[in-house]
């Protein structure tokens, strides 16, 4: 058992920041929290680690209630966007604070031993005598986290901790945290607002809107089964079109129908097709397909990406592959049919969603 959070919830005035949150980071795992800007991510984890108290709902670590225990005694290691390193302090220093202040204190060639080991794992070994000003950003957040983990914490968090760093840093430390939580398997909670960070990292993804669980899982297993419009449209670029849209192209004259079972278009409903579940023709082949002129067509290295019109004049993004642009030899302002592979349609109330492959 590594972290379970039940039915937490917290409110700032009359603000519901978290609204009755449950799940659990099994140990070992590394977990993502995953929500836009003011979902909550960074109020549940505060909770998770005693900087906050919760209004009303329980924390176990390790199997142990620790929904009254003080910070100190948790046993979290927090590392945080701007977790400012100790400036007047050597690297080396920094990562042994946390170790200093444990009772009883480890002694001298201990503090050492364990300092060398973390500097060795965030491989930043000859760096022990230097002070964080000389560290790229990339380097003080490894030391933030080389000093998270050097009391040996029961589970660590981590609330956006590469946010500050530029695109590529980010890519690099991405890879290089999985790399370490494959090799240390710590119990990590993982906070971000970036769909891609979290794919990359995380085994599990919680989605979170609205300081609500809005679903759980793996990370492909989210992207192929989203339970909501929300998920949907947060996990990846989506295409939403009106059922009306999707059933007068049924209906229309000599068009192979796609014998969807859509009871009406009551309560607006949407039907969701992602870009690149969609296929392109220069001519019918008997599958349900829908007529379409290309509006633009934009080449991205292996990639194309298209807007195409239907003839009711919805536009829908589609993409694919550089060779099979080529093939089709497609050009702007051409009369194509675009065959839909995979939809998705939400049924309200409840969001009930059906897939619909073709
Ligand atoms: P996230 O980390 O997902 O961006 P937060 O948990 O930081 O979200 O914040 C959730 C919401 O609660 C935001 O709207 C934020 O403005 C509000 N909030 C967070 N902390 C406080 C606070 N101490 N006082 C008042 N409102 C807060
Ligand atoms: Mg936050």
């Amino acid at each position: 058992m590594g972290i379970l959070v039940r039915n937490l919830t917290k409110k700032y005035g009359d603000f519901q920041a978290v609204n009755g949150v449950t799940f659990e980071v099994p140990a070992g795992q590394l977990v993502a929290l995953l929500g836009p800007s003011g979902s909550g991510k960074s109020s549940i984890l505060r909770i998770i680690a005693g900087l906050e108290l919760a209004d009303t709902g329980s924390v176990e670590l390790t199997g142990e209630d620790a929904t009254h225990v003080p910070v100190q005694r948790r046993g979290v290691g927090f590392v945080f966007q701007h977790y400012a390193l100790f400036r007047h302090m050597t690297i080396r220093e920094n990562v042994a604070f946390g170790l200093e202040l444990r009772r009883p204190k480890p002694n001298k060639d201990e503090i050492r031993a364990r300092v060398d080991e973390l500097l060795g794992l965030v491989q930043l070994m000859g760096h022990a005598e230097r002070y964080p000003s000389q560290l790229s950003g990339g380097q003080r957040q490894r030391v933030a986290l080389a000093r998270a983990l050097a009391p040996k914490p029961k589970v660590l968090l981590l609330d956006e901790p590469f946010g500050a760093l530029d695109a590529k840093v980010r890519d690099e430390l991405r890879a290089w945290l999985r790399r370490l939580h494959d090799e240390d398997h710590m119990t990590t909670l993982f906070v971000t607002h970036d769909q891609q960070e979290a794919f990359e990292v995380a085994d599990q993804v919680i989605v979170l809107n609205h300081g609500k669980v809005e679903q759980m899982g793996p990370p492909q297993w989210l992207y192929e089964r989203p339970a909501t419009p929300f998920v949907t449209e947060f996990l990846g670029s989506v295409n939403v079109l009106n059922v009306e849209t999707v059933l007068t192209m049924d209906q229309h004259g000599d068009e192979v129908p796609l014998s969807l079972d859509l009871p009406g278009s009551e309560g607006g409903r949407a039907v969701y097709v992602r870009p690149h579940d969609l296929e392109v023709q220069r001519h019918r082949d008997g599958r349900p397909c829908w007529p379409a002129r290309i509006r633009r067509l934009t080449p991205l290295g292996g990639l194309a990406r298209l807007v195409l019109t239907l003839h009711d004049g919805t536009d829908i993004q589609v993409q694919l592959t550089r060779q099979r642009c080529l093939e089709l030899s497609l050009a702007q302002g051409d009369d194509v049919f675009v065959l839909p592979k995979d939809l998705k349609v939400f049924h309200q109330p409840g969001n009930f969603v059906e897939n619909y492959m073709i």
